[in-house]
């Protein structure tokens, strides 16, 4: 691991100019933006660095990148990452320039640096080093680039299917990592699902004058009506058969998350609230955030908000709501549940528009491949890790995870502090340097599994 560390510190700036080269691309999934050239640089990124490298198109989608890289050993390693980047917006918060790397205190900053190019950058470094120091990869290592991560991985599934073959995997490392304040490394063994609708509600032909809110129900106010009926304050989701597909969390992640560090009180300091929903603290609020489903309006809309008084009373009205499920959850069965639930409960004039839905997903840890990646990063950073069963965020594994059947893990470059999808985005330069190091040593330990 010597040799490695000492490339990982020779080549830091070279490194660091590969992921400014990216940063420059501004990938902009939700703008359309920078697409065709990011994924030709990506390209470009890894048969510099001695893969061969592929773009391959579906209509409709984004390009995605594979890439394969041969080794010394059959076994393979596929990393997913994506290209796209969050739009930059509000520009004015931002302390350096978005679309371009800089580095100031010990930081890299720029719009994509933490989520999620630092770390494909990290991954191509790590392969660099072993070419370098041993001659060769010590393990087949594929990657799969998608483009449109930051709008929901829309084609991602068909991606999936259609390379299916070129993607046999023995293992999958996922796109990003965090450290906490504590510095431990946070490997993240699954993600929830998601089911997101709009609900709209028209209550007349045209806004009308309030005194007539003795006779017409205005849409508002159903609108809070149908939407204070899908869950109740402590959190229980009230669509009947939402829940039947949901199971117990298997004994082995229930025992693991038994070793997350929780702090509620530091967590409730950190987002501003005095509380949980339903009173929960300590290890009931953990296992919520990582077991439960969820229920949450995301936005509301209706009606006069500007200042001073307008007595309208308004004809229409619409609610964004996701739902964050956990395994076996079908994101379209649970559009169903709620087209029933509203019919019984007399909204069935309530449109319900579907915009975007995945299937949750999370690794059997008592798979070999969970302990060679918490030895291989213990052993590469000092530190202790940390093994989260699941994160409480959503992200495509499903497709790939369900389709080729391999555990997935997610270790990165990142840290709690990183400002991912925000202003003055950034890594630390020594996470940077670190992840390379993680990367290679694990790329070592992996191809020695059997
Ligand atoms: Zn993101």
């Amino acid at each position: 691991m010597n040799a490695l560390r000492a490339h990982a510190a020779a080549h830091l700036t070279e490194h660091i100019d590969l992921l400014d080269g990216l940063v420059r691309l501004p990938s902009v999934a939700a703008q359309g933006q920078g697409l065709d050239e990011t994924a030709t640089a990506v390209c470009g990124l890894f048969e510099a660095a001695g893969g061969t490298a592929e773009i391959l198109r579906l209509p409709g989608a984004a390009p995605a990148v594979l890439a394969e890289f041969t080794g010394r050993s059959d076994r393979t390693l596929l990393f997913y990452d994506h290209y796209d980047v969050q739009p930059a917006e509000p520009l004015d918060e931002w302390t350096v320039p978005p679309f371009q790397v800089t580095v100031r205190d010990g930081r890299i900053y720029g719009r994509g640096t933490s989520d999620n190019k630092g770390d494909l950058v990290t991954r191509v470094a790590a392969l660099r080093a072993l070419r370098d120091t041993s001659g060769g990869l010590p393990c087949r290592v594929l990657f799969l680039v998608e483009g449109e991560e930051e709008i929901g991985s829309v084609h991602f599934d068909s991606y999936v299917a259609a390379l299916r073959d070129r993607l046999r995997a023995d293992a999958c490392v996922w796109e990003y990592g965090d450290r906490d304040p504590a510095g431990r490394m946070n490997v993240i063994a699954g993600v929830k699902g998601i089911c997101y609708v709009e609900l709209e509600l028209t209550a007349a032909s045209r806004d009308l004058h309030s005194s007539l809110g003795a006779l017409v129900e205005g849409a508002a106010t159903r609108l809070a009506w149908a939407v204070a009926g899908l869950r109740d304050a402590t959190g229980r989701i009230l669509i009947p058969g939402f829940y039947d597909r949901v199971t117990p969390p298997r004994a082995k992640a229930v025992a693991a998350t038994r070793e997350v560090p929780f702090e509620e009180g530091q967590m409730q300091m950190h987002v501003g609230v005095r509380g949980f929903i339903g009173g929960r603290t300590g290890g009931d609020a953990l296992r919520a955030l990582l077991f439960e489903p969820t229920c949450t309006v995301c936005g509301l809309e209706a009606g006069y908000t500007g200042g001073g008084m307008k007595t309208v009373l308004p004809r229409r009205a619409r609610a964004k709501i996701d739902f964050r499920l956990v395994p076996d959850q079908d994101p379209e069965e649970i559009v169903r549940l709620l087209r029933a639930h509203l019919d019984r409960a007399g909204f069935a004039d309530c449109a319900i528009k579907p915009l975007g839905g995945e299937r949750a997903f999370q690794t059997d840890l008592s798979h070999p491949f969970v302990r060679t990646v918490v030895d291989a990063v213990r052993q590469s950073t000092g530190r202790e890790t940390v093994l989260l069963p699941t994160s409480a965020g959503t992200g495509p594994m499903y497709p790939l995870g369900d389709l080729l059947g391999v555990p997935i893990l997610s270790i990165g470059s990142g840290y709690w502090g990183c400002n991912a999808h925000a202003p003055d985005e950034h890594i630390r330069v020594d996470d940077f340097e670190e992840t390379i190091v993680m990367i290679a040593h694990l790329l070592e330990r992996f191809a020695l599994e059997s």
